[in-house]
């Protein structure tokens, strides 16, 4: 692998703490979730956590899309490659992701917010599928002065890929935008992943103010459908979509556009302009595989670790394949020491 620049990539999100365990359907109704999908917590779901933590024997695992690829990007890249920016508390929360992030060798930047808990994220594993559901908590308190701090700032001008998590779209937009327009002016690239369906339906025109920036779009087959009906876009063909992705209009014109579409199992569909591929996934045994929290995470990793260390698209994206099968062989969005590497 080439050299790398001291924190050559940027991420940027939710920090969480998933508190996750074995559930079952029930589990799911009484709350109103749904298999697979991923929501904010409304007054009704806030009980879940306790639920989980006295009656399903949960863990507590790092979690945050953005952090897990972070974690993920750093796996694979030369040490000091990657820094991570989010909203914490001040508490034994915060206090677990530090030394989990300090294990992944992951810098953090976290803001601190004094008053507030530290967001967590309810994990409901039903076979091979995960529900989440989040309270974001002293995450949703990121802003822009925390990013535009000296400090902080500088850890901006210095990193050529920045990786935004749409999550994040529901916290502090004028921080996405802020890194989105730092990339376009100097052809730095910008990674964007689609992080949930409830994101393009819910939070449409704060996305849409993100799309033209968006050198790389990352998200699964559901996220893409979301878009879709989001947008009236007459398809549910997920090369369709991922071809409109692709196409959008773009503020840096010096770096095509590629919209990479994941679906579990099934090949990963990247679509440039004009142009669509279908990439397979590296398959292993259903008995092999622990839970499938945080697979797009760790797929989004592995593929920007490849854009950081310049590897062309292809191996990109088989990257993110590799990285993903070995992070579904762990418990929670983990990625197995001692390190493998590709
Ligand atoms: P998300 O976690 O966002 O729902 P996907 O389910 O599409 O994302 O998974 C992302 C990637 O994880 C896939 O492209 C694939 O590489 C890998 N992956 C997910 N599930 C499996 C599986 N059962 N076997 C092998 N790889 C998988
Ligand atoms: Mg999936
Ligand atoms: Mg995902």
């Amino acid at each position: 692998m080439s050299p790398t620049k001291e924190y050559a990539l940027l991420c940027l999100e939710n920090p969480l703490l998933d508190i996750q365990a074995q559930g079952n359907d029930e589990l799911l109704a009484k709350y109103g979730l749904e298999a697979d999908n991923a929501i904010l917590a409304e007054e009704k779901h806030l009980g879940i956590y306790e639920d989980l933590l006295n009656n399903y024997s949960a863990k507590l695992i790092a979690g945050g899309g953005a952090q897990n690829t972070a974690r993920g990007a750093q796996y694979m890249l030369p040490p000091n490659s990657v820094v991570y920016l989010g909203g914490v508390g001040d508490d034994k929360y915060a206090a677990i992701l530090h030394d989990a992030v300090k294990q992944a060798g992951l810098r953090v930047e976290y803001r601190v917010d004094k008053k507030e808990k530290t967001g967590r994220c309810g994990v409901v594993i039903t076979g091979h599928h995960r529900s989440m559901c989040t309270d974001l908590g002293a995450a949703n308190h990121y802003d822009l002065e925390h990013l535009k701090s000296p400090e902080v700032w500088k850890l901006v001008e210095g990193a050529t890929h920045y990786f935004v998590g749409g999550y994040h779209l529901t916290v502090c937009p004028p921080a996405i935008m802020a890194l989105a327009e730092e990339a376009a002016k100097n052809n730095k690239q910008f990674v964007f992943s689609l992080s949930a369906p409830f994101i393009p339906a819910v939070f449409k025109d704060a996305l849409d103010a993100t799309a033209p920036y968006w050198d790389y779009v990352i998200g699964n087959e559901s996220e893409a459908l979301s878009y879709a009906e989001a947008h009236g876009l007459e398809t549910k063909d997920i090369k369709e979509i991922a071809k409109h992705l692709a196409a959008l209009p773009k503020a840096n014109k010096k770096r095509e556009r590629v919209a990479i579409i994941t679906q579990g199992t099934d090949p990963t569909v990247v679509a440039t302009n004009g142009d669509v591929k279908e990439y397979p996934v590296h398959a292993i045994d259903g008995s092999q595989i622990t839970d499938t929290t945080g697979a797009g995470d760790a797929f989004a990793a592995g593929f920007t670790a490849g854009l950081v260390a310049g590897a062309p698209l292809a191996q990109c994206v088989d990257q993110g394949q590799w990285l993903a099968k070995l992070s579904i062989q762990e418990l929670g969005p983990s990625f197995p020491f001692p390190k493998q590497t590709y």
